[in-house]
């Protein structure tokens, strides 16, 4: 009889996923089998299962990018892993290694890129591939569950406010304070930075503020949450980060830039927003999109959580639950992140 798996599957983009048994993959001979133990869901998983991007995930697929286990299996040519180890899965899940972006630091826009839970299958299964040459290689001694989080959400806002080019002491605004959004304010605060937190919705600011944040503004209750933005950090925060799943949220944090700020754009609701010309031009304003990061980024952003300075809030959920959570996620109803046990 061939081994099985379990695991939710995007069988078409209007219909709910369904929990099957697949059949166990074997590694390729760079690749490593990893029976998986947790994995966070992320906002991106709901937009792939909606197919809200213009580049579609091929149907039927297995979603997820934020799942952590342990290696039961190697290809013949897997020299960075063992079985035995602890590693996860990524939305970077591999790249070319060959382009110039990725020769030059910049793997994370490969045209070659090979995206986990989308263009490849993901965590939300009891066993994944890997590639082992990309799989973040998760240290020792960490709590598996808080730990999937770092793997996007980690990641990407820390790769976000790092391209903000913003210095300790000066202000970054996070807009949307979910999942990315929580774990954002703590980066942002181990980096130095000073917080001002935005949402629609008062529990996910008190969040922030319990995660340090300075000042929080909630968009839909407040009147020109930009111009108190501007009044309260005395001239408008030298960087923003926006997460938000709603283009609203995208010229308010334009015009919450002080003079000479960098907005990073990572949150992908599926539409556009005016950006106003003459104050980008006059105020010398840069306007950049951030996307994940790379493996150096992981291990940057891993070590933060494993010195103890990022604590991401969840709950842990299971598999069978997945089209009820992706229900609460659009609700925005979800504090931090939901994590799957597929123990
Ligand atoms: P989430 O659902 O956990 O959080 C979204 C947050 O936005 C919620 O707290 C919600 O209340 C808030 N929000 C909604 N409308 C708002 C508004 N008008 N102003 C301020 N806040 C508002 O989602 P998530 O998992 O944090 O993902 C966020 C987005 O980032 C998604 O679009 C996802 O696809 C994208 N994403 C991008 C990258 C990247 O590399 N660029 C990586 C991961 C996720
Ligand atoms: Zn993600
Ligand atoms: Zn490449």
């Amino acid at each position: 009889m061939m081994d099985t798996m379990k695991a939710a599957l995007v069988q078409s983009f209007t219909d709910p996923l369904v929990v099957e048994e697949l059949p166990i993959p074997s590694p390729g001979p760079l690749e490593a089998l990893v029976k998986v133990q947790y994995s966070g869901v992320c906002h991106t998983d709901l937009h792939a299962a909606h197919g809200d991007w213009p580049v579609k995930p091929s149907l039927p697929f297995v979603p997820g990018h934020e799942g952590v286990g342990e290696v039961v299996a190697i290809g013949d040519q897997v020299t960075r892993l063992a079985v035995g180890d602890t590693v996860g899965n990524a939305w970077l899940w591999s790249a070319c290694g060959e382009c110039e972006y990725c020769e030059t630091g910049w793997e994370t826009l490969c045209p070659k890129q090979i995206n986990g839970g989308y263009s490849i299958d993901g965590s939300f299964g009891t066993h994944m591939l890997v590639d082992s040459r990309y799989a973040p290689i998760i240290p020792g001694h960490v709590d598996l569950k808080a730990v999937g989080p770092v793997l996007c959400a980690g990641v990407t806002v820390y790769k976000g406010l790092k391209v903000t080019d913003t210095q300790p002491g000066e202000w970054v605004l996070i807009s949307g304070i979910g999942g990315l959004g929580h774990l954002a304010v703590q980066y942002a605060v181990a980096m130095g930075r000073r917080v001002v937190a935005m949402d629609i919705d008062d529990s996910k600011l008190d969040l922030a503020k319990q995660h340090g944040a300075e000042i929080a503004v909630n968009a839909a209750t407040i009147d020109n949450p930009a111009a108190r933005i501007t009044e309260l950090t005395g001239g408008g925060v030298h960087g923003a980060l926006v997460t938000a799943v709603n283009a609203h949220a995208f010229p308010q944090a334009v015009a919450s830039l002080r003079r000479g700020g960098t907005v990073s754009l990572v949150g992908l609701p599926p539409e556009a927003f005016p950006l106003d010309i003459f104050s980008t031009v006059l105020f010398g304003l840069t306007v950049r999109g951030s996307i994940v990061g790379t493996r150096k980024d992981m291990a940057e952003a891993l070590d933060f959580f494993v010195r103890g300075l990022i604590h991401p809030t969840f709950t842990v959920r299971t598999l069978p639950e997945i089209n009820d959570i992706f229900a609460e996620m659009s609700n925005g109803d979800i504090s931090g992140r939901i994590v799957l046990d597929l123990t």
